[in-house]
């Protein structure tokens, strides 16, 4: 018997921004989970391209969601040694909260390349999947990749319909570097321990 219902909410989070905080918002008043953690992905500074500090990435998303009682913060991938999947989360989630039900949350963007992402057939057998409007991505043709993953990997996928902000994460660390305000785009709190940390300049 399954009692409680948690939503994971995924991403580097470099820096979270209010497109993910309505994302997460939105989620949670449909679904009414009990919790949804955020998990700053455990990608270190020297990969991808990002120079920040997992640490920082993690301060960023607990500044962010403190106003709320639902939302927490994962920092399992950021601990974890070596290479860091998904997969092993949800198995650890499992086993951190037995009788709950979990629902991974991503944006349409990121679910459709899903079928990249380390065994994903395993991962979809231990949670669903949410997978929620964003700007600039055309509706049909997700519909029909999501179609495609559900039939070929057997999973549960959920579309869902949120406020579109056309904001990301790429375009605010651009701003900052280029000295353009990103106000507005991100609580002031975390544009705050942004300027003062330096980062992204
Ligand atoms: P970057 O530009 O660095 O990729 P990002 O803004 O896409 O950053 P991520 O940390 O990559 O943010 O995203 C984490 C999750 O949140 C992904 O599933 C992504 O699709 C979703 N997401 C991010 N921004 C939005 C947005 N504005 N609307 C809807 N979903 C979003
Ligand atoms: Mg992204």
């Amino acid at each position: 018997m399954t009692n409680k219902k948690v939503g994971i909410m995924g991403g580097s989070f470099n820096p979270i921004h209010h497109g993910h905080l309505v994302v997460a918002n939105e989620v949670l008043n449909i679904y009414n989970f009990d919790e949804i953690i955020f998990v700053p992905a455990g990608i270190p500074p020297h990969k991808n391209g990002l120079k920040t500090n997992p640490w920082d990435r993690y301060m960023m998303v607990q500044i962010a969601t403190v106003s709320n009682d639902r939302f927490t913060v994962s920092d399992i991938e950021i601990k974890r040694t070596g290479k860091s999947y998904t997969l092993d989360t949800l198995i650890q989630f499992r086993e951190m909260y037995p009788d709950t039900e979990f629902y991974f949350i991503t944006g349409m963007d990121a679910v459709i390349d899903l079928p990249n992402w380390h065994e994903p057939d395993k991962l979809l057998k231990l949670c669903k999947f949410i997978a929620v409007s964003r700007p600039g991505i055309d509706k049909d043709v997700i519909e029909n990749k999501i179609k495609e993953i559900k039939d070929t990997l057997n999973g549960h996928i959920e579309l869902m319909q949120v406020p579109m902000l056309q904001i990301s994460s790429t375009d605010i660390r651009e701003r900052i570097k280029n000295g353009i305000s990103a106000k507005y785009l991100l609580p002031e709190t975390v544009e705050q321990y942004i300027i003062k940390n330096k980062l992204y300049r």
